[in-house]
């Protein structure tokens, strides 16, 4: 067993990170990536610029593999594109030569199980895993000690459908449609230029797609920008502005404001599609908004409403999942969108990722589920500790190590004015309002008893 390697799926930034660490620890990963390069899912948003600054997107573990190599770090205080995270991260720490040899691409993990017993067996639990991927076609079996599950969420976004499914028509007006984040100023321009757009979604996503149309539409004024959302008003999508210290994720919300204001977006609230048709070469969108139905025809629709993990690869492991948000449900009341403003999210480690299956853990955006507020530092932290845990360190993989901006300011409305008050009167204590559901005082409390403590001692 302990021969064997700790397969990664996905060589994302933070599978990435996570060999890294495992290899500091004195573990061999092996990394499978479906992608036919390292940072697939980047690739497909190299256009967006990132909120958060170089400072919190590079893994201490990875930097101390690329400096040897005459990698020149990045200005710290920057934000990268995603293409500029991509060449001047992911692809070098890709090419490191401890890396390189460990990551196989063209490699689609399918499935995960422990050798010889599925999971309704009680018995055989400790058996090495099994992870089942496809390559040019055949099926290869590769034995791991320990899996740690890297692969995101990117390939896998919510339908348009406000309950969660399709609606009818979705399929077949299939080629209308971009989900996430078209390149509208760059290759997709032609597609949007001059026309009419709807965009459905009201995230980060959602918002710089809407940015990159109205930049378009100054080029050209007969773009036309539609904007359904399915809150009552867009307050929540505006986020904290010049009170959020990501100042990048502030300015998108700043930014979206006066778009509104100018009028270069027509906002539609309360907004829910219900069915697709083709009308020649328009799409005619029947939707219901404030209760009332309502017919629009576009030429482009664009779904960013959210994304969500594909567990189907999982489905031979014993993993446990909050029924709402797909994350372990210790991690769910610190990021449940319900609860939190978009910045109130604490560091965790490998006790909070656990599941029943023992050395399996979903690190990285995959191990929010649903939740949209991941951010990379999160994600390094997460893989320090699940290789610490890994190798038995308990001491260090309880230790929180990320100190992250306190950003609990990303939203307006009522309700989460009083979350923002909560968390002042709180922060003198751990920082950020316990989630209204659990018996606790604070986040850091909530963290103490999921780790078994009798608390943080403040309350
Ligand atoms: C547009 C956008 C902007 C963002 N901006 C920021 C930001 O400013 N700051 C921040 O901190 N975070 C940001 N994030 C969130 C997050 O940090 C990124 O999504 C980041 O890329 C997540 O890294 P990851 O390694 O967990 O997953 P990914 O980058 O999605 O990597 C997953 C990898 O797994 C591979 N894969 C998928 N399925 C399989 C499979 N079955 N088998 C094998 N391989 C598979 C994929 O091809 C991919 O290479 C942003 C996200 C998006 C989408």
């Amino acid at each position: 067993m302990a021969q064997l390697p700790v397969v990664v799926i996905g060589a994302g930034p933070v599978g990435l990170a996570a060999a890294a660490r495992l290899l500091e620890r004195g573990l061999e990963p092996l990394v499978l990536e479906a992608g036919p390069a390292a940072g697939h899912a980047v690739a497909q948003w190299a256009h967006v610029r990132m909120f958060s600054p170089w400072s919190y997107n590079i893994d201490d573990a990875a930097r101390r593999l690329l400096e040897p190599t005459g990698w020149i770090a990045p200005k710290a205080s920057r934000a990268p594109t995603g293409g500029e995270l991509l060449d001047q991260y992911i692809r070098p720490l890709a090419a490191t030569p401890e890396l390189a040899p460990r990551i196989r691409y063209g490699a689609r993990v399918e499935g995960v199980a422990r050798a010889t017993r599925d999971k309704l067996r009680d018995d055989g639990r400790d058996e090495p895993f099994v992870v089942q991927y496809r390559a040019e076609g055949k099926r290869v079996s590769v034995s791991a000690r320990a899996v740690i599950d890297a692969s995101g969420t990117w390939f896998s976004p919510n339908p348009i459908g406000a309950n969660g499914l399709p609606v009818d028509g979705e399929d077949t007006c299939a080629r209308a449609i971009a989900y996430g984040i078209p390149d509208a100023r760059g290759v997709d321009a032609p597609l949007y230029r001059g026309k009419t757009t709807l965009v459905v979604g009201s995230g980060h996503s959602a918002i710089n797609a809407l940015l990159d149309l109205v930049a378009l539409r100054r080029e050209d004024p007969g773009t036309r920008i539609i904007w359904g959302i399915r809150r009552a008003d867009a307050r929540r999508a505006m986020g904290g502005g010049a009170a959020d210290a990501l100042a990048e994720r502030g300015a998108l919300g700043t930014r979206l404001g006066a778009a509104l204001a100018s009028g270069d977006i027509e906002l539609v609230t309360s907004f829910a599609v219900e069915r697709l048709s083709r009308a020649g070469d328009a799409v005619a969108v029947d939707a219901r908004t404030g209760g009332r139905p309502v017919r629009l025809s576009v030429d482009r629709i664009v779904v960013s409403t959210g994304l969500r993990p594909d567990l189907a690869p999982l489905r031979e492991l014993r993993v446990a999942l909050d029924p709402a948000l797909e994350c372990t449900p210790a991690l769910a009341p610190l990021i449940d969108p319900n609860l939190h403003s978009c910045g109130t999210v604490r560091p965790h480690g490998a006790r909070v990722l656990s599941h029943p299956e023992k050395d399996f853990y979903i690190a990285g955006m995959k191990s929010y589920g649903r939740a949209p507020t991941f951010l990379l530092a999160t994600g390094h932290e997460q893989v320090r500790s699940i290789a610490a845990a890994l190798v038995g360190d308990m001491e260090a993989a309880d230790r929180i190590e990320l100190n992250l901006p306190q950003t609990g300011v990303c939203s307006t409305d009522v309700r989460e004015k009083s979350e923002a008050a909560d968390a002042a009167a709180s922060s003198a204590c751990c920082g950020g309002p316990a989630p209204a559901n659990v018996d606790a005082c604070c986040v850091a409390d909530v963290e103490a008893k999921v780790a078994g403590k009798a608390g943080c001692g403040c309350s």
